[in-house]
């Protein structure tokens, strides 16, 4: 827990960049620098085999989703990938979750905040600041960035959705905590169209885009799922506290496909004896 508190602090001292690039997959396919147009006919379902060569996002990205350096090599890249072989890791797969009347509610207080966006890229990291987090049980967590993987990494009782995604927060005492959203297709997301990739009025001179409220982003309810477990990519630090949503939102089968970087979806992990508790 104290290498992993250590290890987000470290990254959160490097501003603007090391997040994105060693937490995050989201760096990863943020570089295309052939430029999505959200044509359909873009999404050849490579795209995780692309993230790890594509642009500027390959400096820091020596792993894949695919092949020689994909999530079952992770750990024997580097020694600092060693945790990926742990015994806690992230996703997983969410099944006989036990009910837990004690847990307290997550107690979300996001506020909208500008996002720096680089017109050249497509990003679906986005990095904020002072955006708010939540509080649960007495401990409080600030968000710092979120983003989206396609498809989920968390199953359900083995039911895969669309997409997941990420809100990474950083507690008090540097414990990482992140709030998982699945997506299941359906009907169109409105707030999610304000921060897709390829939408239209992206991109504008200043290179920012308008103010985004991270909270549309959640369902209704905010019933979790939690268990302690790891980053889903390198250098797959333990010790995060992760609370899944319990009720899906909805987007268009259009919207998740411009989400962009499908297949980057870690394997989900063995649970090791960790158990999965259920809040009411
Ligand atoms: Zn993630």
């Amino acid at each position: 827990m104290v290498a992993s508190a250590l290890f987000l602090k470290s990254v959160l001292l490097v501003p603007g960049a090391g997040l994105a690039a060693m937490l995050l997959v989201g760096a990863s396919y943020a570089q295309d620098p052939s430029g999505d147009t959200g044509d359909p006919s873009d999404d050849t379902g490579d795209a995780a085999t692309d993230s790890a060569t594509d642009g500027a996002g390959a400096a820091n990205q020596e792993w894949s989703y695919s092949g020689a350096t994909g999530p079952a090599q992770w750990a024997l890249l580097s020694e600092e990938y060693e945790a990926c072989d742990g015994n806690a890791q992230s996703p997983i797969d969410i099944t006989d979750a036990t009910p837990d009347d004690t847990l307290g509610a997550l107690d979300v207080s996001y506020v909208p905040v500008s996002v720096e966006r680089d017109p050249e890229q497509y990003v679906t990291t986005f990095e904020v600041e002072d955006a708010g987090g939540f509080a649960v049980d007495g401990r409080h967590y600030m968000l710092v960035e979120f983003h989206f993987h396609t498809p989920s990494e968390h199953t359900v009782e083995g039911q895969r959705f669309a997409a997941e995604a990420h809100f990474v927060h950083e507690g008090e005492d540097g414990t990482p905590a992140v709030v998982a959203v699945m997506v299941e297709e359906g009907a169109a997301n409105d707030p999610l169209e304000s921060v897709l990739p390829g939408t239209a009025d992206r991109g504008n001179a200043a290179g920012t885009q308008p103010q985004v409220d991270p909270g549309a982003l959640l369902p209704e309810s905010n019933a979790y799922y939690t268990y302690t477990g790891s980053l889903t990519t390198p250098p797959c630090t333990e010790g995060v506290h992760w609370f899944v949503l319990q009720e899906p939102v909805e987007a268009s089968p259009e919207q998740t496909r411009r989400l962009k970087g499908e297949g980057t979806n870690r394997p989900v992990q063995p649970l090791n004896g960790r158990t999965v508790a259920a809040s009411e």
